[in-house]
């Protein structure tokens, strides 16, 4: 059982993946994870999407499907593609990978959320300067203000989580996501699925489209 999970910041993906990892055994590959790896551990991929990032410009599609690739062709487990595709471009490219790779996605699960929600979600949103961790001023506080429970870094709000970025962030997302959509509607892999709920009933939604 392959997934694909999208929808807007701070609609729960990270989450609904985590929880999909621990109780299910699956693999998730997040776009973000892997340019932080492949940097890391300096592989060509990885230089390729420096460059670009270091002249603030975004990393070509062919460079992350590149990145995908290797992953997949070395993970034989179910997997959860978490933030990518973002676009049918995108989309497009990763059909053509799987079909290579003699691998199938079964559901495009979409967590649906209210912008109104989602803009409160991000705004409270904290992150640790120095190990990543994420705390929210209102749902999951630091004990101590400003820093991390983890490890006693800095937690601080991140440019893009301020409010007025946001919105310009959440349009982008919607812009980009509606033909994304419609994309998987006509495979017949598309499922919504209310998100503005406890991260627990999520879950328990996004089991019961995997055993359908
Ligand atoms: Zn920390």
């Amino acid at each position: 059982m392959n997934i694909i999970l999208f929808g807007a910041p701070g609609a729960g993906k990270g989450t609904q993946s985590s929880l999909l990892v621990e109780t299910l055994d699956m693999f998730q590959i997040s776009t973000g994870d892997l340019f932080r790896a492949a940097i890391k551990n300096k592989t060509q991929l990885g230089s390729q999407a420096q460059s670009y990032m270091d002249k603030g410009q975004l990393v070509p599609d062919s460079i992350v499907i590149g990145m995908v690739e290797e992953v997949l062709a070395s993970k034989k487990v179910d997997f959860i593609l978490d933030g990518f595709p973002r676009n049918v471009s995108q989309a497009e490219a990763l059909d053509g990978l799987l079909q290579k790779l003699g691998l199938d996605v079964s559901r495009a699960i979409f967590l649906e959320v209210p912008m109104s929600i989602l803009s409160a979600r991000l705004t409270g949103r904290r992150v640790c300067k120095s190990c990543g961790s994420v705390y929210h001023i209102e749902s999951k506080p630091t004990a101590k203000f400003g820093v991390c429970d983890n490890c006693g870094g800095e937690v601080v709000q991140r440019n893009d989580d301020k409010e007025d970025v946001i919105a310009t962030r959440l349009k982008t997302y919607e812009e980009a996501t509606s033909p994304l959509k419609d994309y998987y509607k006509k495979t017949g892999k598309f499922v919504a699925i209310d998100g503005n709920r406890s991260p627990e009933i999520v879950f328990s939604e996004i089991k019961r489209q995997l055993s359908n």
